[in-house]
């Protein structure tokens, strides 16, 4: 392929003002001192995170808290204010980001209280548990969790200048009314709740097609395992594979990779008419769009060369429930070697294909 230059801070690789100037945001609080050393995110991750469907406050808050630049007593401390550096709603332990915002006792009760029922663990870092958020790729998760830090910091500010008390019932019921407006339960049309059972579960092929469901799991250090189940109209396995490890740029891009290698491994089966399915919608939308400008489009446009392999070839897109087979394959990738299983699959994938295969009507 011809080289081509694309600006990495942005989704579709093209320069803005926006992305631009989040790129200097980023690159100045990382250089600060005065601010804590928040590792990087991924060009898909910051977009999950400002994409959330919360309100731009929520998000704002978040990022703030993200960047260490959020004051609590003891980044006031550090910068020489004499204030008591006490927690202001226990009293007991050092005021920090990560004490306030997740391990506080009243706030965990808080975190456990809301719809998402989190339980956060004793050690657990601000960052690694955005960093878990973020994995779940999921944009309702990662604005509840944004509106529950606001609704924390909101609930702090009252007892620090309202003399309030911090009450987990009433910073929970605070959540929710902040969250309303993009409760998924709330306020969708009969049509959107009939799409979404339509792709939740997986659905075998027409008779004659063999469906490949593909997948990545892309780590925090940016490495992937790939995975991929072929199945038949009958739901009967014909081959699984996994991949590991491949260090990528981002998620999304692991999936396009995950494609390129599921494309190639069935040229080499010999399967000619394939439909490849996918949970990554950001792929699912580049492969129908076809064309663009990002690093994305180069692997897409790999993937086209190689349909002259085959009779027949589509990419589908299945919610994450409906590709639970090729997700097993990539999350146990490091563990499975990269052995190509025809006809049968490892241990641990029977019982996901008898699910799938009892869940699905044959079309
Ligand atoms: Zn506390």
């Amino acid at each position: 392929m011809e080289d081509a230059l694309f600006w990495a801070a942005a989704q579709d690789g093209i320069y803005c003002a926006k992305s631009g100037y989040q790129f200097l945001q980023e690159k100045v609080s990382r250089s600060s001192p005065s601010s804590s050393s928040a590792p990087t995110l991924s060009e898909a991750q910051w977009c999950l995170f400002w994409k959330s469907p919360a309100f731009p406050r929520c998000k704002q808050l978040a990022w703030r808290v993200w960047v260490g630049a959020v004051p609590v007593r003891h980044s006031l401390r550090r910068r020489g204010l004499d204030i008591d550096p006490c927690c202001a709603i226990c009293g007991v332990e050092e005021e920090t980001l990560d004490h306030l915002f997740l391990r506080c006792e009243v706030v965990r009760a808080t975190w456990f209280g809301t719809e998402l029922g989190v339980r956060i663990d004793d050690g657990v870092s601000f960052h690694a548990f955005m960093g878990q958020v973020l994995q779940t790729r999921d944009k309702e998760v990662v604005a509840a969790v944004q509106t529950v830090l606001c609704a924390i910091w909101e609930a702090r500010n009252k007892v620090v200048f309202e003399g309030y008390e911090f009450r987990w019932r009433n910073v929970v019921s605070r959540f929710q009314s902040l969250v309303c407006p993009f409760d998924p339960g709330a306020g969708t049309t009969r049509d959107a709740g009939d799409r979404r059972a339509h792709t939740t579960r997986w659905r075998r092929p027409p008779r004659g097609r063999v469906k490949m469901n593909i997948d990545a799991a892309t780590n925090q250090s940016k490495i992937a395992g790939f995975g991929c189940v072929a199945r038949d109209y009958n739901g009967d396995i014909l081959a699984a594979a996994s991949l590991f490890p491949t260090v990528v740029l981002s998620a999304t891009l692991g999936e396009a990779l995950s494609l390129r290698w599921a494309m190639v491994l069935a040229t080499q089966l010999g399967f000619r008419r394939v439909q490849f399915e996918t949970d990554s919608l950001l792929l699912h939308r580049a492969w129908k769009k076809r064309r663009g400008s990002s690093i994305l489009f180069t692997v897409i446009a790999y993937c086209f060369n190689l349909m002259h392999l085959f009779d027949y070839v589509d990419l589908s897109f299945v919610r994450r429930e409906g590709n639970s087979a090729a997700d097993f394959m990539a999350r146990n990738a490091s563990s499975l070697s990269n052995v190509v299983w025809v006809e049968e699959g490892p241990p641990g994938l029977t019982a996901i294909l008898n699910s799938d295969v009892l869940a699905s009507v044959p079309s």
